[in-house]
């Protein structure tokens, strides 16, 4: 069924993807924290090597010398020690510690976590109620209790401050865990008969890691002011030693007599505390691809639009008119061209299909048509879209909103994700019934139960209050299909409403498709990679290949004598039952990369019949008899 999705590698895969640290320094706060974080930990380092007195020795003379007098740059304290050499040993002792104790807590925590979360059951439960035991006292006290027991110092400082940040490792990586030890890769390494170790450590490990680094980056900051919390109240670094925390407590007293010796090391946590807090930002977001292709942003309302001239309008009485469609993906300095200039036009109740590889734009395309694509990364960069005399891609959020779901319907690939677990399928039919228009309660169940009679939901009165996960894949199906047709629309999207299906389903459901809407004369944009389904249910077909249609025409015609070289390697992979002999010949070789398209032919790598002339220049659609078009400049040309 799926034959035509076999080798086509992700070909934006290869496309490089900035270094980290590029991506950091792109981040401008990101930089300025790198800059100063920098700075602070290469003077702290240098400290033994900078002509600077020695910290901790006393001299009576120069007391409270304020800074630039008497040779010194930043002054002196009470005893006559020199603030300079104060400061950067002291941060060189807070971030010495701030940074073991996160080191600690991470691998004691993470380590707790991932056993806790792989583990299950009763040890989980014995783990957990430990990490809730220590997350039951106020944190600060609990640090205080601890040193208050091993006595005062910088060494106890740091194991209290260690121990009471282990349950927050614990819990987020223990909460990823869960979630990733019941995924499919892990249940395969498990089938293949690897130890609970390797499991671990193999599989599960790598996926929490960038977690536990962003977890730790945006701690650290935390854990130095904790350290130094308890220096100042002076259970941490004891005197004469200096840390941040007891140079703050020492210049206490002195707050108003002389207030640089306080000002000073608040400054200086101050700013160490900050830059650590913007690297972790940037850092968490470079860790995270997601992050920064927009994936995890709310994605807007409607994807934006960016086009130059918009082409005229149609002609009245298109269900739906696409009009030198562009769309691309942006992300960083990459542009995926994923929708490169598609024309389109349905005719009331017409259905038409769009078929192509994995990749070839589809969904884009029909995502478009509403300005469904995420934005970011998604831009629609040209063209025109017309749905009932208007142009969508000029269309008011109000607008979009009313047609969504209204006049213009889709149903998606897979209905386990596109139904809410939590309503019952009743409640949803009723919902999408709800949003556009005014209906009681009464009057919207009788309605909805109506619809999941009409797509042949058997006893739809007593499944009225189902959940999709009690029906199979095949009736979740046919729920969306009520929900799209709730609200009578002039066009449906169906992308890939069958993929997800067994073939005897998937029969049932393209018919069903086909009765409900020549019933209500709705036109459909029915996409899918599978030749095999085109034929049942649509009049016309159109090929897609990267990212624009390379042939367009009636169903039976394209079918049985297609024009395009591409047209004809995908349906010659389909296999034909009674002929095992005959040779499937997939189409070797991979799509162009979107974002490297060459010029001329896009298909021309793979072409049996392609000649130089084909990759000099655009390719335009030629016009052929009976009413279909390819883009080729030898259209129905057969290899010898
Ligand atoms: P199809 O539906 O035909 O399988 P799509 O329309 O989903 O293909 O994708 C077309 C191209 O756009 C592909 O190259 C794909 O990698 C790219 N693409 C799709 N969604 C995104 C996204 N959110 N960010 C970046 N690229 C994307
Ligand atoms: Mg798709």
């Amino acid at each position: 069924m799926a034959a035509v999705d076999a080798g086509t590698a992700p070909a934006d895969a290869a496309g490089g993807r900035p270094s980290p640290l590029r991506l950091l320094l792109a981040n401008r706060l990101s930089a300025l924290g790198l800059l100063l974080l920098g700075a602070i930990v290469v003077l702290a380092l240098a400290a033994p090597l900078l002509p600077m007195p020695d910290p901790d020795v006393t001299d009576p003379a120069r007391r409270l010398l304020v800074p630039g007098e008497g040779g010194t740059v930043l002054g002196t304290d009470h005893l006559g020690r020199d603030l300079l050499a104060r400061l950067l040993w002291g941060t060189r002792v807070s971030l010495l510690v701030g940074v073991a104790a996160t080191a600690a807590a991470a691998l004691a925590g993470s380590l707790i976590g991932l056993v806790a979360g792989y583990a299950g059951g009763r040890i989980d439960g014995a783990l957990m109620r430990g990490i809730d035991l220590v997350m039951a006292f106020p944190y600060i006290l609990l640090a205080l209790g601890i040193v208050a027991v091993l006595g005062p110092g910088l060494m106890n400082a740091l194991y209290a401050i260690a121990l009471v940040n282990v349950p927050f490792f614990a819990r987020t990586v223990r909460g990823i865990t869960l979630g990733l030890s019941r995924r499919e890769f892990v249940d395969a390494a498990r089938l293949s008969g690897a130890s609970h170790a390797a499991i671990l450590f193999g599989e599960v490990l790598p996926n929490v890691l960038p977690t536990i680094v962003v977890t730790m980056s945006t701690t650290v900051g935390w854990m130095i002011l904790e350290t130094a919390g308890l220096s100042f109240l002076g259970l941490g670094a004891q005197p004469p030693q200096a840390d941040l925390g007891s140079m703050l407590g020492e210049g206490r007293k002195l707050l108003f007599s002389a207030p640089h010796v306080a000002v000073i090391p608040g400054l200086m946590i101050f700013a160490l505390v900050m830059a650590i807090n913007l690297v972790g930002d940037g850092l968490r977001d470079v860790l995270d691809p997601r992050l920064k292709s927009g994936a995890l942003a709310a994605p807007g309302a409607a994807t934006v639009v960016r086009r130059g001239a918009v082409p005229a309008a149609p002609a009245d009485g298109t269900a739906l008119s696409i009009r030198d469609l562009h769309t691309e993906f942006h992300t960083g300095a990459r542009r995926l061209r994923a929708v490169g200039g598609v024309d389109l036009e349905l005719a009331p109740g017409e259905r038409v299909a769009l078929v192509g590889e994995s990749g070839s734009g589809k969904s884009a395309t029909a995502l478009s048509l509403l300005r469904l694509v995420p934005s970011p990364p998604g831009v629609i960069t040209g063209g025109r879209v017309t749905i009932g005399g208007s142009d969508q891609l000029a269309a008011s959020p109000e607008e979009l909103r009313r047609l969504r779901g209204g006049r213009v319907a889709y149903v998606f690939q897979d209905p386990a994700t596109s139904l809410h677990p939590l309503f019952s399928i009743g409640d949803q039919v009723v919902e999408a019934l709800r949003a556009h228009r005014r209906l009681s309660r009464r009057d919207a169940e009788a309605r909805a139960t109506d619809l999941l009679e009409r797509v042949r939901i058997p006893s739809a009165a007593a499944r009225f209050g189902a959940y999709p996960h009690e029906m199979s894949g095949g009736m979740r199906q046919r729920v969306c299909i009520a929900m799209a047709l709730a609200n009578d629309p002039d066009l449906i999207v169906a992308d890939e409403p069958t993929t997800a299906l067994d073939v005897t389903v998937q029969a049932q459901v393209l018919g069903l498709l086909r009765t409900l809407t020549d019933e209500r004369g709705a036109a459909v944009l029915f996409i899918t990679h599978d030749f095999a389904v085109v034929s049942e249910l649509c009049d016309r077909v159109a090929v897609m290949y990267a990212g624009r249609i390379v042939e367009v025409g009636p169903t039976r015609a394209v079918l049985d004598d297609p024009a395009h070289p591409y047209t004809r390697g995908l349906i010659d992979c389909v296999p034909i039952l009674g002929q095992p002999r005959r040779r499937l010949d997939a189409i070797a070789g991979a799509p162009p990369p979107a974002d490297r398209l060459p010029t001329g032919c896009a298909f021309a790598d793979r072409c049996p019949v392609v000649e130089p002339r084909c990759r000099q220049g655009e390719i335009a659609m030629s016009q052929l008899p009976d009413g279909r078009a390819a883009r080729c400049l030898k259209p129905q040309s057969r290899i010898a």
